[in-house]
């Protein structure tokens, strides 16, 4: 047997080779169970806010029971206090106030809480045929065609002419009616079925068929919408030029469960990015006063390219930031040339039955851990922050410090696709910045699978950074 300095094949490979290994051989049934525990507390959340506004309103709700309170700007705070701030019920930034001077730099952690679905239209309500429906614009890149033939529900407000506001609800009480946008069955799908998968379902079919019960009068047209006009009209007060200003979003009305036999999977929607945005949250919240100052930032926008005042390419965390930068008489630019942050999004978790689309050797696989990515991007890098080597190698040292199962991955193979994130907008303000996150798979579907080591392992990553 060949030898080098007395070490076989096997032993130098074990020396020098980067190994992978699942989660699950490397934690021990203590931690299983945190893992587990941790868990359920996510499948609570994921279940429960399944949009930006319900994410909002739980985390404004647990923020305050852990203590945190509304951020006043020109007010002193001292480490350890613990403050957050909600930009247009969208969005919302916590902070914990380290011991270390703020001119220091602070720890980042930012997410999105926005994702993929069904927006009406301001125009929604039509009838056709005598049947009722909700005219929508999807939100979010999506395979249109998963989206028909599934149970929905609606979620948002609507604002009325006198300027009152209506928070809808509706579809996720077993009680409650459901919503559904129709298919085409196989028997006369023929034609449907060779157009390209792109326009089996096109934007313009994407309605969702909302009532069929006509008002009783043979002489009224459009009888049927008359009926659901009043239905509404009962139950929120509202007319048809109420729905102008409103925002509804219809998005699947199913729950969350484990996947597989052994429970080792959660299935459910909105994964892409609560997925990550739960880990961030928990890890602030049990943030001990840490040595430099923790914002964990939880963003609208992210799905349709970050724009607008809750999207994270607006100013608002800049001007957060300034604002407990003034408070200690340092100016924002200093404090953000000196921070750092983790950029939490999804990865494309590997998928078995679809490997081509994959370079297997830097993909991240469901049970490998938290994602660490350096760039992403698409068509050579456009389109990202890349991380600096020297930021890797912190943020590397960091995990493994703490014990953090982690892994790196690529979205897909070079020039078959790609995708951004937030991190850039972040890097942008002179931030050390990389995507660190949970892989995910049937991502934007309306029903996303993760594995519950690796979103155990963000946890634990992002409390890791945070307390560091
Ligand atoms: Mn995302
Ligand atoms: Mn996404």
């Amino acid at each position: 047997m060949a030898k080098k300095d007395g070490n076989t094949a096997k032993e130098l490979k074990e020396k020098l080779f980067n190994k992978k290994k699942n989660a699950y051989l490397r934690m021990n049934d203590a931690e299983i169970k945190e893992m587990d525990k941790f868990c359920e507390g996510y499948k609570q959340f994921l279940g429960t806010a399944k949009t930006e506004r319900e994410a909002v309103s739980f985390m404004e709700k647990e923020a305050e029971k852990s203590g945190f309170v509304p951020f006043e700007k020109g007010k002193t705070y001292n480490a350890g206090d613990k403050v957050y701030y909600v930009n247009r019920e969208k969005a919302i930034i916590l902070a914990v106030i380290g011991t270390e001077p703020i001119e220091n730099g602070v720890n980042i952690v930012a997410a999105h809480i926005d994702s993929p679905r069904l927006d009406m239209k301001q125009n929604p309500l039509f009838e056709k045929d005598e049947i009722g429906y909700f005219d929508t614009h999807y939100y979010g890149g999506i395979k249109k065609y998963q989206w028909v033939t599934v149970p929905l529900s609606l979620h948002g407000v609507i604002v009325k002419a006198d300027g009152s506001k209506i928070t809808v609800n509706i579809g996720e009480d077993e009680n409650d009616p459901i919503f559904c946008v129709s298919d085409l069955l196989p028997h006369l799908a023929s034609a449907q079925m060779k157009r390209p998968a792109t326009e089996v379902v096109k934007g313009e079919d994407l309605n969702i068929i909302v009532g069929s019960r006509p008002f009783k009068d043979d002489e009224a047209s459009e009888a049927v919408k008359l009926n659901l006009m009043m239905i509404l009209n009962e139950k929120y007060g509202i007319t048809e030029s109420d729905f102008l200003s409103a925002e509804l979003e219809a998005v699947p009305a199913f729950g969350v469960r484990d996947l597989g036999f052994d429970r080792s999977l959660v299935g459910g929607y909105g994964q892409d990015d609560r997925v990550c945005a739960y880990p961030e949250f928990m890890a602030i919240l049990g943030a001990k006063t840490p040595r430099r100052t923790a914002v964990c930032v939880l963003t609208d926008k992210e799905e349709i390219g970050s724009d607008g005042n809750t999207g994270l390419n607006s100013a608002y965390m800049k001007y957060f930031i300034a604002d407990l930068g003034a408070m200690q008489g340092v100016k924002c630019r200093d404090v953000l040339s000196k921070s750092k942050c983790l950029s939490a999004d999804v990865n494309a978790a590997f998928d078995p039955t679809y490997p081509d689309v994959f370079e297997k050797n830097n993909a991240s696989v469901l049970n490998g851990g938290v994602c660490v990515t350096k760039y992403t991007g698409s068509r050579g890098k456009s389109g990202t922050s890349d991380a600096s080597a020297e930021f890797v190698g912190e943020i590397r040292s960091l995990l493994d410090k703490n014990g953090v199962i982690w892994q790196t991955g690529e979205l897909g193979k070079v020039d078959n696709g790609g995708g951004g994130t937030v991190a850039m907008y972040v890097a942008n303000l002179n931030v050390d910045t990389i995507d660190v996150g949970v892989p995910v798979m049937s991502m934007h579907a309306p029903f996303e699978i993760t594995a519950k080591a690796d979103i155990w392992a963000a946890f634990r990553a992002f409390e890791a950074f945070i307390n560091d």
